[in-house]
């Protein structure tokens, strides 16, 4: 077969039609209704304990840490309560070797040093006043209440939620895998580690990313209609939504304010369809979970987020490299017998190893629309392949397309089911009003056309349709999950005061 062809009949294997787009949305709406439910479901669907989005009023100085799949976050946020915001953060990258660290200790003593540390840098005056406290003090109780930092822990991870500071790791995903930490309440973990260093910071609230998003787009796009859905397209993939309390039918184990009649539901989306009764399944799919951390598990995730598109295509364009008879990335004059030694490709290439291609070269292959695909093909020289011919680019940046695609209209099945579940485009009250939905991600933030091909196919969602897809309003929430988790920090504390008076 020519290259063209094959590379053909790869793209059509990713292929996700309208009706099959259809089908999902029917079968995420299912999964969604089964997880308001009962514990232990493929979707997980967990209330959150914030119970309303804030409106752009709320004021005061707070903290906010956010443990992502790659880095790690710490800022402070002033709230200036007229929508905006002040915000001040630094980030490291998370030490591959944490992320499978032997105990969950090792990790968060790195998280708190890192809290430590920004203190230093950014708020030197609070923490020169703490250390001289420190002399005469020894617990964080010794600090005075005012003097505390409230702090918002983003924990990008599913956690069963028992109370707004308070929850139990379920799973990792991403990458990481510290088995110790598996049950254990991440709020304590953390807070015990920042008490070793004395540090006058509390752990007020606990927020998963996409509550976190949801917030900050609430926060700062105040008007008629509030955010409906905060969703992450990065790293990994996930949605928080306001649900009707009434709604959620399983048992609640902790205090919430039931006044408004909401509760925001961390979906767990990346879990959706765990069972495959809609997903695709290539054999590339089917070989990444098996050689993943957690088979069988967040398999919507692996086909949709960005940590694992660069994978796929990793596998397939490998595929072809094996396969003699297509002309991909060879050394036309080779004849050896080992297929490593056909290619035009560095031994030492980052391709031949798991997770070798980042996703990021898919944005490059994306938005490379020059007829000679020079940017591509240097991209691709960099990662050590030999002058890449222009038939080489064509098909990877094709194959690459494929892949990216299919995930943006998976994106857009979990998008129109959290739509369609809330019943914002036929709730009268709402009526020509936009359907705002927050996003934020590197997928969503970098990958060229990603929200245009959602679009595309929410075109063609029934109950969607075209006039649906026009007000659905998708915009990035920058910066969203520390702001969201400062939004929190200060409902805890509110709640907090109405406890103790
Ligand atoms: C986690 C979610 C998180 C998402 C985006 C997923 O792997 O399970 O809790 O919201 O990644 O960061
Ligand atoms: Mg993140």
């Amino acid at each position: 077969m020519t290259l063209e062809a094959e590379t053909k009949a790869v793209v059509a294997k990713f292929d996700y039609t309208d009706e099959d787009v259809n089908k999902a949305v029917k079968e995420f709406l299912r999964q969604m209704g089964e997880g308001l439910e009962k514990d232990g479901t493929s979707l997980s669907q967990i209330p959150t304990y914030v119970t309303g989005v804030p409106n752009g009023t709320e004021k005061g100085l707070y903290m906010a840490v956010d443990l992502g799949g790659t880095n790690f976050r710490v800022c402070s946020i002033h709230l200036n309560g007229d929508t905006t915001f002040n915000l001040t953060y630094s980030k490291v990258a998370i030490p591959r070797e944490l992320m499978v660290a032997k105990t969950a200790q090792e990790l968060f003593a790195f998280l708190a040093k890192q809290i430590e540390v920004f203190l230093q840098t950014h708020h030197e005056e609070h923490f020169e006043k703490h250390k001289r406290r420190r002399l005469t003090v020894s617990t964080p109780e010794g600090f005075r209440d005012e003097e505390v930092f409230r702090l918002g822990f983003t924990f990008s991870f599913p956690v069963q939620q028992i109370g707004i500071n308070k929850g139990t790791l379920i799973r990792w995903t991403k990458g990481f895998d510290i088995p110790d930490a598996i049950g254990k309440d991440v709020c304590a973990l953390l807070q015990v580690e920042i008490d070793k260093l004395h540090l006058p910071v509390r752990v007020a609230a606990l927020v998963n990313d996409t509550v976190g998003t949801l917030m900050a787009r609430s926060y700062s796009a105040p008007g008629k209609t509030s955010t409906v859905l905060g969703a992450i397209f990065g790293t990994g993939t996930n949605g928080a939504y306001v649900e009707k309390l009434e709604n959620v039918k399983k048992p609640m184990a902790g205090e919430y304010d039931k006044s408004t009649g909401l509760m925001v539901v961390n979906t767990e989306w990346g879990s959706f369809d765990n069972q495959l009764n809609v997903l695709p399944n290539t054999t590339w799919d089917i070989q990444l979970d098996k050689d993943s951390v957690n088979p069988g598990i967040q398999m919507y995730e692996k086909r949709v987020s960005g940590m694992f598109l660069g994978e796929i295509l990793r596998l397939v364009v490998l595929d072809l490299l094996k396969n003699p008879n297509i002309s991909l990335f060879k050394d036309e004059n080779s004849s050896s017998n080992d297929w490593r030694s056909t290619t035009n490709i560095g031994e030492k290439s980052s391709i031949y190893a798991q997770w070798g291609l980042d996703t990021a070269i898919m944005s490059v292959a994306a938005a490379d629309n020059t007829p000679e695909l020079v940017t591509l093909r240097q991209a691709l020289e960099a990662l050590d392949v030999y002058s890449p011919s222009l038939e080489d680019a064509q098909a990877f940046k094709a194959i690459a397309g494929a892949v990216g695609r299919r995930a943006a209209r998976l994106s857009a099945v979990a998008i129109a089911a959290v739509v369609l579940q809330t019943n914002t485009l036929t709730d009268p009250e709402n009526e020509g009003e936009p359907v705002d939905i927050g996003v934020d991600g590197s997928l969503v933030e970098h990958y060229p056309y990603f929200r245009d091909m959602i679009y595309e196919a929410l075109r063609v969602i029934e109950g969607v349709g075209e006039e649906g897809a026009k007000r659905i309003r998708i915009g990035i929430a920058k910066d969203g999950s520390g702001v969201g988790a400062a939004l929190i920090a200060l409902v805890a504390a509110g709640m907090e005061k109405s406890m103790s008076t």
